[in-house]
């Protein structure tokens, strides 16, 4: 009975044979198993940059499948990306059908309204299409303030701004904005009807308007978890990712990306106590990381199942299956392209 090689030895072997004409791009979220054997890792943002920047020939992305298809519209031609599970999908980006979002934009728009949407990365691309029909853009939560800043510009004096999906990135973002409680507006959607509830005269008097998804890894923490780490641990800092409530946002001592969450870890000093609020894969390699120097601890142990379901065998067969030639790329409708990848370039042009 011959035994198949080990994962990491069929990745290295693919790897040796494509050499330059491959690149593997992972998320933080990702686990340790998998993004070992990526060449660089980073937020939404920073890997949209590297996918717009790469000459690869194969761009194979470890993330959930949002993320392969904003990296498949900023592919050059010639060059294709691929997921080793494209069934790993975000469930926040689930939230906001684009269907539901375009009658959304409809009724603003009729009831006299102008509307600049600006989606979060995390969407699909059909999404985000909507979005860039509508002169929209797209933000990670690395530049939300500046492309939110962005969109009440565009909306203009007496526009107002869609935020998709994640109504806590948008309210994090709108406190840091000072953007007034009595100038937002929550709206309702009834997932199968496609309907918004908000009376005329509301959606008249709201700048922001926040749709009602959020990230279920995120909603977990809470501000007693902090209440509890800071009894345990008097001098303890905590960190948290704006996907979190504002609540958890407004005890923790900073906030921000994930990247901003490894700055953090990384420009505290030796015996620092940090409290983290980000899924678990990055927390836990922070902890590992700087064991014996600082004390990394979670709010709560929160996984992201969906990440998860990248694997080191899944890679290395996306790996084989590039060099025999049977890999499927991620591939997007091309009516959908164009608007949606309009959303990606407004955003790297204000954030460039
Ligand atoms: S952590 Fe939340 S926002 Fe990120 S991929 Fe998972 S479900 Fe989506």
């Amino acid at each position: 009975m011959t035994h198949k090689p080990a994962a990491k030895d069929r990745i290295n072997a693919v790897r040796d044979k494509l050499g330059a004409k491959l690149r593997i791009f992972g998320h933080h979220y990702q686990h340790d198993s998998v993004l070992r054997h990526t060449d660089r890792q980073g937020d939404s943002l920073e890997l949209s940059r590297l996918c717009a920047e790469t000459d690869a020939e194969h761009i194979v992305f470890c993330g959930v499948h949002f993320m392969g298809e904003s990296a498949a519209l900023l592919a050059r031609p010639g060059q294709r990306v691929y997921l080793p599970e494209p069934a790993a999908d975000c469930v926040m980006s689930r939230t906001a059908p684009a269907n539901a979002a375009m009658d959304v934009l409809r009724r603003i728009t009729a009831a006299g309204r102008a509307v600049i949407p600006l989606a979060y990365v995390n969407t699909s691309v059909a999404l985000k299409a909507v979005c860039g029909r509508h002169r929209g853009a797209v933000c990670t939560s690395a530049n939300a303030e500046t492309m939110m800043r962005w969109a009440l510009d565009a909306a203009g004096r007496d526009g107002a701004v869609l935020f998709i999906p994640d109504k806590n990135l948008g309210s994090n973002t709108a406190d840091r904005l000072n953007i007034p409680e009595s100038l937002r507006l929550k709206i309702s959607i009834r997932e199968h009807v496609g309907l918004y509830c908000p009376q005329k005269n509301e959606i008249n008097q709201a700048k922001l308007l926040l749709w009602p998804g959020c990230c279920a890894i995120h909603a977990r923490f809470k501000p007693e978890q902090i209440a509890q780490l800071r009894k345990r641990h008097p001098k303890i800092t905590i960190i948290a990712h704006p996907e979190c409530s504002p609540d958890v946002i407004a005890c923790s001592d900073a906030f921000g990306s994930t990247s901003r969450i490894i700055r953090y870890v990384e420009e505290a000093p030796d015996g620092a106590v940090i409290g983290i609020g980000t899924e678990w894969n990055l927390v836990h390699r922070l902890a590992q990381k700087y064991a014996g120097r600082k004390t990394i601890l979670p709010l709560a142990r929160s996984l992201c199942s969906h990440m998860a379901k990248v694997t080191e065998e899944k890679l290395a067969d996306i790996l084989e299956a590039i060099l025999d030639g049977s890999a499927v790329p991620v591939s997007v409708d091309p009516r959908l392209a164009e608007p949606a990848k309009a959303t990606l370039t407004r955003m790297l042009d204000a954030c460039r």
